[in-house]
This record gives structure tokens, sequence and C-alpha cells, in this order.
């Protein structure tokens, strides 16, 4: 017997600015983001008329310790470098999967050339929560480039793309220290479908663009995030043409979180620590540049 999950709520974004060049939707509102663990933040940035600018703008140096952080490009160009040594593109397509871990500081910025030309930028960033038990490791960095992501057409008018976890049979490359699923469909035509989400996980749609009909009766449009119930298998979907939506999904970490800006931790004798750390240097530094 097919189980359905229910649809708990359905929460528009609140207008967020990060640094000087990233406009858009906070997408997790703090006071709920426990419903959503092991996700603890998603921004949806763009679409943004970006500007042409010799210098690139988007977030200067800034630290973050205890999460990963996960950024989707969906349009434009992103480049990012930090004190582990990593530095890269993300193209329209492409994912970065950073695992801050035990801590360094990075830059996030428009794509130099994207930045000179300007354009059109849309992306997400999801913070992911790692366990006690994982947060002092090492960074890790993965970049996932679009060719490495696995998609398939799930009808005529659905394409679905797995970055993480498994869904209808196919699996995603990221590494990840718990269990989670992220993918993105994107939809050519108005058409229907179900799909079959993981029991006990807390799942979330975030309506990219366009709009769906989840189970024939909850309406989400664009720059909604639709929270389903850990119960049941499976969710109906009617989406209309031009849409592209992220389902999330992952196994709750339910361990205290004590959380200071860039900072999430259990307990607040960790994140003096880490605060303590930061400042005295251990977490690195970025050569200064210039364009
Ligand atoms: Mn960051």
């Amino acid at each position: 017997m097919k189980t359905l999950k229910s649809i708990s709520y359905i929460l528009k974004g609140h207008p967020q600015q990060v640094g000087d060049g990233f406009i858009g939707q906070s997408m997790i509102p703090s006071q709920r983001f426990q419903d959503f663990s092991p996700f603890l933040l998603l921004d949806h940035h763009g679409p943004m008329q970006v500007k042409p600018s010799p210098i690139p703008k988007g977030v200067d140096e800034h630290p973050h310790r205890g999460i990963e952080t996960v950024t989707a490009v969906f349009e434009g160009a992103l480049q990012h470098r930090d004190s582990a040594g990593n530095k890269g593109t993300i193209f329209a397509g492409d994912v970065q999967w950073m695992s801050a871990a035990s801590g360094l500081v990075h830059e996030e910025k428009h794509e130099l050339n994207f930045s000179r030309q300007g354009g059109i930028l849309d992306f997400v960033q999801l913070w992911v929560n790692l366990p006690a038990a994982h947060k002092m490791k090492k960074p890790r960095y993965q970049e996932l480039a679009s060719a490495q992501i696995p998609l398939i057409q799930l009808n005529e008018a659905t394409q679905l793309k797995v970055i993480a976890g498994e869904l209808a049979g196919l699996k995603g490359p990221a590494l990840t220290y718990t269990p989670v699923l992220l993918a993105e469909l994107t939809i050519s035509d108005e058409t229907q479908f179900e799909l079959q989400l993981p029991e006990g996980f807390n799942v979330a749609i975030h309506v990219a663009q366009g709009e769906v009909l989840l189970n024939n009766t909850e309406k989400a449009v664009a720059k909604s995030i639709a929270k389903l119930s850990q119960q049941g298998q499976w969710i109906e979907i009617s989406a209309k043409k031009g849409t592209r939506f992220l389902v999330l999904g992952g196994e709750p970490i339910n361990e205290p979180i004590v959380s200071h800006g860039p900072f999430v931790m259990n307990t607040q004798a960790e994140i003096r620590q880490t605060v303590q750390d930061y400042q005295s240097g251990k977490m690195g530094f970025l050569e200064p540049v210039t364009y």
C-alpha cells in the first residue's frame, strides 16, 4: 500500500542580502530550522541582474566551522577560494560541496569573467549540519561538475538530477557524513508524477521557479518551501511548464545546536573555543589578490 507524505506547511522566503553581491530569499526560517535537520539554512540568491564590474562582488573572507556549505548554480557563475588551499569556479549546473568541518576561511564571489560581462545570477546555498563526531574533521572539498551529476528523464517533461543520496533509483555523487538527499527537477511541460521519498527523513521541496501542486491539494509557488511529514513514502506532484524545484532530505541529527554566525557547534564552550581559534588564526588566511 502506498502511504503519502502529508504537507506539514508551506512557507514563503524572507528577503535576504549576503555581502555586496547576493540578493535573494532565505527559505528556512530560524525559528523552525530544527524541522529541517540536518539542513540549517537554504538561501536562494537570484535570479538577479549582475551589472558589469571589474572587481567581482560577493562575500569577502569569512570563517565556518561545524557545517558543510553546498552551492548549486542555476545560472551565472561563482568563484571560490579557501584557506585549506581549494579554489574553483561554479558554473551553471555545477555544485560545490564544501565541508568546513574543523574550520577554514573562504570567500565567495562572482566569477571574474562573469563579473566583467555581467548577466543573470541564480543559485542556492545550503548549510548542512555535521554531527558532533564529524565537526572537527579536516575540511573536505568536492567540486561536482555538471557532467559528473547523473540525470534521467523521469517522464517526457521531467528531468531529474541527483546530487546526493538516491531518488527514483538514481544515485548522486556527493559524499556526505550523514544520509542526505539533494535532487533537482526541471519541468519542460505541464506534467504529473509521483516520487518515493525516505520515511523518517526530514524532507522539503524548494520551488526555485514555476509552481507545483502537491498531493493534488497544496499549491507551492516560486520561492516557497514545502515541509513534508517524516511519515509516509510518496508525494504526488503536478508541475507547471518552466518549473524548477529541489528536493532536500536527510536523517535528522538529534543533537543540541549552539550557533554563532558561521559557526555551528553543540555547546557554548565549543563556540567560545571556535571564536578563539578563529581569532588566533587557526583557521588560516587567504592570500590577498588584485584584480
Ligand atoms: Mn561562506
